[in-house]
């Protein structure tokens, strides 16, 4: 899913995420009930018409925003209450609150909220985390009322694996329509969040959707579907597009680099987007440094379809049962900085 917090993308028009076939796009709760406001949904329709956008919408609970603006939040039972960045009125993002809003955003998708805190935090502050998590999944689910919006179960316990347990039995226990391994991304090493997706996704049931929030590089896509997970969001095709960095079949490609300043090759010769039919490698290393910002589109477009062609090969290959040759042939080269080009060190 890319991600389109506030109802956009970064730097390129939606139609383009349509074209390239993604199915859903995931949107924020906290922002969009800050921003335009649930009132403005309920007045004028849901966010699908607001932004034109034809296909399905996820929307992440607010949890996330819990985290990363902990400074600001005050978390109690009841929920977190905060002061509006626009006009500093005081809110409440509670698992009440965010279900209202999501119902009025019209997601397809609804995400309880959670309590999302570092990964490796101490084990009494997450399993503190996990347990408030629990009661809010409750709350979700009978906030959600008779909508028929899809609402999945968060699994909270960072990467310790008896908490991953504890809060994947109590979680799988509800009625979610899919469930969703949070608290990751934040804070752990590569190999840490591989040994916890290994770990807790058999925990979930193989009849739902299995959903790995916040992640990731392609590499980290490659590792978690591996290990058997099915659903990701990340900002990074689009955010890294604004530093000049591109994803390959080669590697990962920094256009800021000199060495690109005579390379008349495009990104990447696999690959048939607008982006790499058109532009060589020196033209898009010259807008990066004379800091046009449409060079930020060009990118984002490739790496969009670079996301998708790679979570479309890979389930290909399940269904044709070769993932682990798929595997073997791609990882190490989708890990790597462009090798074709690689930094030399000496
Ligand atoms: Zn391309």
């Amino acid at each position: 899913m890319p991600v389109a917090t506030q109802g956009a993308l970064r730097h390129i028009d939606l139609s383009f995420a349509d074209d390239l076939g993604y199915q859903v796009l995931l949107a924020n709760t906290y922002h969009l009930m800050i921003r335009p406001g649930v009132e403005h949904f309920q007045s004028n329709g849901d966010l699908h018409s607001f932004m034109r956008w034809p296909r399905s919408v996820l929307t992440d609970s607010g949890g996330f925003q819990l985290f990363s603006l902990s400074k600001q939040i005050r978390i109690t039972e009841e929920g977190a209450s905060f002061r509006s960045y626009t006009d500093g009125r005081k809110m409440l993002l509670s698992p009440e609150s965010s279900i209202a809003t999501q119902r009025a955003i019209g997601s397809d998708i609804m995400m309880v909220l959670d309590h999302c805190i570092p990964s490796t935090s101490p084990v009494t502050d997450l399993r503190k985390a996990l347990q408030l998590t629990t009661r809010w999944a409750k709350r979700s689910l009978e906030a959600r009322g008779d909508s028929k919006q899809a609402l999945f179960g968060i699994v909270q316990g960072g990467c310790n694996q008896e908490l991953r347990s504890e809060s994947a039995s109590e979680i799988t226990q509800l009625a979610f329509d899919g469930f969703a391994l949070g608290g990751l991304a934040v804070g752990e090493t590569r190999a840490e969040r591989e040994d916890t997706i290994e770990f807790a996704a058999p925990l979930l049931p193989d009849d739902r959707p299995r959903y790995v929030m916040g992640i990731g590089t392609p590499i980290d896509l490659l590792e978690a579907v591996r290990r058997g997970a099915d659903m990701f969001d990340c900002i990074l095709p689009t955010a890294l597009a604004t530093q000049g960095v591109a994803f390959t079949s080669l590697g990962k490609v920094d256009l800021r680099r000199g060495i690109y300043r005579n390379v008349n090759a495009p990104l990447d010769k696999d690959c048939a987007c607008r982006t790499c039919q058109r532009f060589t490698r020196a033209y898009l290393h010259h807008l990066v440094k004379a800091k046009e910002s449409i060079v930020q589109q060009h990118i984002s477009i490739h790496n969009l379809t670079f996301y998708r062609s790679l979570m479309y090969r890979m389930r290909q290959a399940i269904l044709g049962n070769s993932f682990s040759e798929m595997y073997g042939k791609e990882a190490d080269k989708i890990a790597a900085m462009d090798l074709e080009f690689p930094t030399v060190t000496e």
